[in-house]
């Protein structure tokens, strides 16, 4: 479950300006891939689409075979989990954040789940003493410790299909390390597609696709893509 395919995918968000043109992507269930390209190039903008927040222009976007034109848009975000670039967080515990949205939000509970074995990548990458954290409230958290909790966050809704779009935030290597675990372990069972602007953010994707204004100009294995240059 998860396989996603873009069918020669055109989008521009004003008809006069193609952002992304002739975009066939294949990502099959249970895979990584990860879309690197300079800032402008329409890597975004390609997430947008898969997350229907817009429709292509032309071509199209199936899951499992499934145009997602036509899937419900409840069913279709209840698939996807998508950790945006810039990560908001409630004035509240980490716990509070990691467990938001969860059924039945009760603290104590929220709180076991985000102990839970699910992200225990992530409990390594998360602020030096997490753990006793996970309770703890009005914590100052940098740009990047926000981020491994929204991922952490999303993880815990369990997504087939999960979107890291880690594009423009200013990581530190602590967050790039977590990002590449996401692609090691985390994200194994599930269809991942991360959005990186480095390379070597992403050496664990099963495949990389180049993305330079609004095109595919490269696509392989990282050893690949580093053979050509
Ligand atoms: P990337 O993620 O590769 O940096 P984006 O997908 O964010 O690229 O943006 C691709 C292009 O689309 C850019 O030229 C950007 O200015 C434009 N763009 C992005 N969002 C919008 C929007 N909401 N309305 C109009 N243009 C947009
Ligand atoms: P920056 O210097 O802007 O931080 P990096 O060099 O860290 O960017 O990130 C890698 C960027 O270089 C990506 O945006 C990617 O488009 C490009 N890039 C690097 N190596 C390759 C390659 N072998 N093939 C294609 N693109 C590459």
């Amino acid at each position: 479950d998860g396989h996603v395919r873009f069918e020669d995918v055109a989008f521009g968000y004003e008809p006069e300006r193609i952002i992304l043109k002739g975009v066939t992507l294949d990502v099959p269930a249970g895979t990584s891939m990860a879309v690197v390209g300079p800032s402008g190039a329409g890597k975004s903008t390609l997430a947008r689409l898969l997350y229907r927040f817009y429709d292509p222009t032309a071509g199209r976007i199936t899951i499992d075979g499934q145009d997602i034109a036509k899937v419900r848009q409840d069913s279709l975000r209840g698939a996807i989990g998508i950790v945006p670039q810039d990560t908001v967080l409630f004035n509240d515990t980490i716990g509070y954040n990691i467990g938001y949205g969860r059924e039945g939000s009760d603290q104590d509970e929220i709180e076991e789940a985000a102990r839970g074995a699910s992200i225990d990548h992530f409990i390594a990458a998360l602020p030096q003493g997490y753990e006793s954290m996970v309770g703890e409230r009005g914590l100052k958290l940098s740009g990047g410790e926000k981020q491994r909790v929204a991922i952490a966050r999303t993880l815990l809704k369990d997504p087939p299909i999960l979107i890291l779009d880690e594009a423009t935030s200013a990581l530190d290597s602590r967050t790039e390390e977590a990002i590449q675990s996401t692609l090691d372990g985390v994200a194994r069972n599930r269809t991942t597609i991360v959005i990186a602007h480095r390379l070597s953010t992403v050496v664990g994707a099963d495949q990389i696709v180049v993305l330079d204004a609004g095109r595919v100009a490269e696509r392989g294995t990282h050893a690949e893509l580093l053979a050509k240059g």
